[in-house]
């Protein structure tokens, strides 16, 4: 059933509690924002629910505090680079919880930041009674965290069961419609792509992959362990050797579904200007650091006969070009494609975009862990959470 949508909500006059992602890289110190992406990405729902006429109270977590307040990890700066994004004050409260915040109250049109939720330990144990003093607070909640969805905590999932209606934001929608539609019957054939530095990492993702997919193209150093299965030379990559018997069994079940490496460039030690060549074979002395040519062309054509793409993890050591030749090929050929395509992990949207090709994929997932748990075909607490969306309002 799909999941009931803040544009569902009439929001007119109410406060509306909007669970946000402003967890935000900070320089030492805490006090500058070195990049307000996630800021940005929130803004459409943010402004949706002021241009709605509500007031909107805004919570997030930001670092690891531990459930201890701690200057350094404030929301305060966020407030200020919010404020300048929206074109609108935006105010400060002193804590998430308890009577100051309560006679905080926002205006419809006006707008309110919570201070970090995990300064309270009640947040990551999901406290039902810290959830009830948040949901005390609003008239509507929302939830546009998709990064943080994967986490049962008192504003990812505990609130939701003191708020009449819990919906999702449009970030969050976006996440949902994208991952179900390349999951849930997609147009075929459907091919996911995999890498990355290891199996462990995204076993049960092959697994639930692999009952889904038409092709699985494996890169990256994941790729090394399958082939130890195979027992094929793989030199001095890296290589998960617990995960070997593991890997044997997955390739067995995915038959001519799952693809390897045919070709590899290796290099005797990781390091930039590091004598690299082309092997179909890995020597004792060498590892394997990205995709070689025929392998990118195998897989390009995979790709381009695809209707539905699945993509995370890079095919190589892409941060150290000229390792990166792999992973951008990969980037260009998916979004050359005319099929709908998801990406998703922190490494493929970097590749994705320092390819120059991020406007071309339908759909790049703000969640890392999160994606992986739903592409795992795992149930997310902060989506199991919202209401559903009611069929006669579809
Ligand atoms: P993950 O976080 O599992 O998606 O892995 C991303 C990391 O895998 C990146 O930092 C890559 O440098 C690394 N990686 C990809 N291919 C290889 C490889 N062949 N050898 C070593 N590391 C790799």
């Amino acid at each position: 059933m799909p999941k009931l949508s803040i544009r569902d909500l009439e929001l007119k006059n109410k406060t509306v509690f909007i669970r946000v992602d402003f967890n935000v890289p900070l320089a030492p110190g805490g006090q500058e924002i070195t990049s307000d992406k996630r800021i940005r990405a929130s803004l459409p729902t943010i402004q949706y629910a002021l241009d709605q006429g509500a007031g909107v109270i805004l919570a997030s977590h930001l670092g690891r505090p531990k459930g201890k307040s701690n200057p350094e990890m404030s929301l305060k700066p966020v407030a200020a680079r919010l404020a300048e994004l929206l074109k609108l004050p935006v105010k400060m409260a002193p804590d998430c919880v308890g009577p100051e915040v309560a006679k905080m109250r926002p205006k419809p049109g006006e707008a309110l930041l919570l201070e970090n939720l995990r300064f309270h330990p009640e947040e990551e144990n999901n406290d039902p009674e810290f959830s009830r003093q948040l949901a005390s607070l609003c008239d509507a909640y929302v939830n546009d965290a998709f990064g943080s969805a994967h986490r049962a905590h008192a504003s990812t999932a505990g609130m939701t069961k003191f708020v009449p209606q819990a919906a999702a934001g449009l970030l969050m929608d976006r996440e949902l419609e994208y991952l179900t539609k390349v999951t849930k019957n997609p147009a075929r054939p459907c091919v996911a792509i995999l890498g990355g530095a290891k199996v462990s990492d995204k076993i049960e993702v092959i697994e639930n992959l692999m009952k889904l997919v038409d092709q699985l193209l494996i890169g990256g150093a994941m790729a090394y362990t399958f082939m130890k299965a195979q027992q094929q030379a793989i030199g001095k990559s890296l290589v998960e050797g617990d995960k070997v018997d593991l890997a044997r069994d997955l390739l067995a079940r995915a038959g001519n579904r799952l693809l390897l490496p045919a070709d590899h460039v290796v290099v005797t030690e990781l390091k930039a200007g590091a004598d690299s060549r082309v092997v179909r074979e890995i020597p004792d002395d060498r590892m394997g650091v990205d995709i070689g040519p025929e392998t990118i062309d195998a897989y390009c054509k995979v790709i381009a006969q695809a209707k539905t793409i699945i993509w995370n993890g890079p095919m190589g050591v892409f941060e150290k070009p000229p390792f990166d030749g792999g992973t951008v090929a990969i980037a260009k050929a998916v979004a050359a494609s005319s099929a709908v395509s998801v990406v998703g992990g922190g490494d493929s949207e970097k590749a994705v975009k320092s390819a120059g090709v991020a406007d071309k994929i339908s759909h790049i997932s703000t969640g890392g862990g999160a994606s992986l748990e739903f592409l795992a075909g795992m149930e997310l607490p902060g989506v199991a959470a919202l209401s559903e969306r009611q069929p006669s309002r579809i």
